[in-house]
């Protein structure tokens, strides 16, 4: 089978939802490929009880509502999933799910792209693969006896082994599932490395709103030496913050960065009481740049000063474990929440940096035509949440719109 389109959007989660519904807009004749379902990884990548980090009201397309959902409240990821097929469903936007482009190269000057059902010719391609694509587990455990997954792996307490559970990672990810199953009765250890933890609401208003006041989202880059700080927040059990000190307050053993392991032992950096006062500053400096902007702006909000009350850190942060022996701590199972790669190996066309990003000034690559979507930073901050693709999707297909 051969055909030919203008513009083929690879990837049918939600850039590729959002590329399409503005394409549509434009009249611009396209395509979408994926190769599974639609929001194939907010169903079959995600653990049973996940539920979205922001509220309904702010973590959509600004075009659909969640149906039969609280706009405070924090949407199921299977009713994130059906959002997104109804979304498309209702428009009739052209996604063709099940097919797998396993090859793009350029092709005169546009694009052929060898997929699972045939070749296609187009103009221009969105690459909307998503900004989590190969899971990364970067210590090897060499004992047969745990189990190891990496949190996309993850389902609930149940389907794991009894026993002990060492999380690593404390992103929103592994610090949501050490809750969930210290919440279970397992026995959990959490490796935290630096993060930052914003305060969930904070004077009557959700974090993701103050973000917004305070032109968060759409920072450009991320404030240098803050790359690999990672950010933990939650919507489970109604939404609060996530505070390392509740955790082990809860009975979670909170450890430093994991670091090698030999001879049945996990060493930890001496690293966790840093990571913990970090946190700690980087949720004072959320509060303290709200007040500010309350005041300056005579916003009539009720002041909260019990927020700033963190309370002593807790033993195991003070003295911490910096070496686990992990068959004595009954460890049966170790979940890797320690993030994702790229994985753009079928694009043929040397575009890629060293580290697997793709080069492009806000989505739109250095060859003529070939554009990305989704990606972490790729115009903002916003950009690999869900309102943020829309915004990164209206301006790109009004790129493409130009070009055609
Ligand atoms: C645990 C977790 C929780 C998150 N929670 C939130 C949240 O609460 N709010 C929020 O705004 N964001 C959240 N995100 C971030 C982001 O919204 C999601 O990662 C989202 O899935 C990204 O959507 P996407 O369309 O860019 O990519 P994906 O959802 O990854 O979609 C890409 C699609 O491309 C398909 N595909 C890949 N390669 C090919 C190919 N070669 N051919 C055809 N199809 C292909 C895949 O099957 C997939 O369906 C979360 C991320 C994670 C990991």
């Amino acid at each position: 089978m051969q055909e030919t389109i203008h513009t083929l959007v690879v990837g049918g989660g939600q850039a590729g939802i959002a590329a399409s519904a503005h394409l549509r807009k434009r009249g611009i004749p396209h395509l979408v490929l994926e190769r599974e379902r639609i929001a194939e990884r907010w169903r079959t990548w995600r653990w049973d009880s996940l539920v979205t980090n922001g509220p309904a009201w702010h973590d959509r397309f600004p075009e659909a509502e969640f149906e039969g959902l609280d706009p405070d409240a924090f949407a199921p990821k299977e009713a994130v999933a059906d959002y997104f097929e109804r979304f498309a469903t209702d428009r009739a936007l052209p996604v063709r799910t099940g097919v797998e482009v396993t090859r793009l190269e350029r092709h005169g000057d546009g694009f052929r792209a060898t997929t699972s059902a045939g070749m296609i010719e187009a103009q221009s391609v969105v690459v909307a693969t998503g900004p989590f694509q190969k899971p990364v587990i970067p210590t090897v455990i060499g004992d047969p006896a745990i189990i190891q997954l990496h949190s996309s792996a993850y389902r609930n307490p149940g389907a794991l082994p009894g026993g002990a559970v060492l999380v690593v990672g404390a992103g929103s990810s592994g610090a949501q599932i050490a809750e969930e199953l210290v919440r279970a009765g397992r026995k959990v250890f959490l490796s935290v490395g630096p993060h930052d933890r914003p305060p969930r609401r904070y004077r009557g208003r959700d974090f993701v709103w103050w973000l917004g006041k305070l032109g968060k989202w759409e920072m450009k880059a991320p404030t240098p030496g803050t790359e690999h700080v990672t950010i933990a927040v939650s919507g489970a059990y109604g939404g609060h913050t996530m505070d390392f000190r509740r955790l082990a307050a809860m009975g979670v053993t909170l450890l430093g960065r994991a670091g090698g392991y030999g001879d049945g032992i996990l060493r930890c950096a001496d690293d966790l009481r840093i990571n913990v006062e970090t946190g700690d500053r980087n949720y004072l400096s959320v509060l303290d740049e709200a007040d500010a902007f309350a005041r300056a702006q005579g916003l009539d909000l009720p002041e909260e000063p019990e927020a700033r009350a963190l309370g002593p850190l807790p033993d195991c942060v003070t003295q911490p474990v910096l070496a686990l022996d992990l068959r004595q701590a009954g460890i049966a199972a170790v979940i890797w929440a320690t993030g994702f790669q790229l994985d753009f190996g079928w694009i043929d066309m040397k575009i890629f940096r060293a580290d697997g990003r793709p080069r492009h000034q806000d989505g739109v690559s250095e060859v003529p035509g070939l554009y990305f979507l989704g990606l972490p930073w790729l115009s903002c901050r916003g950009s690999a949440f869900i309102w943020g693709a829309w915004k990164d999707a209206e301006r790109l297909a009004g790129v493409i719109a130009a070009r055609r």
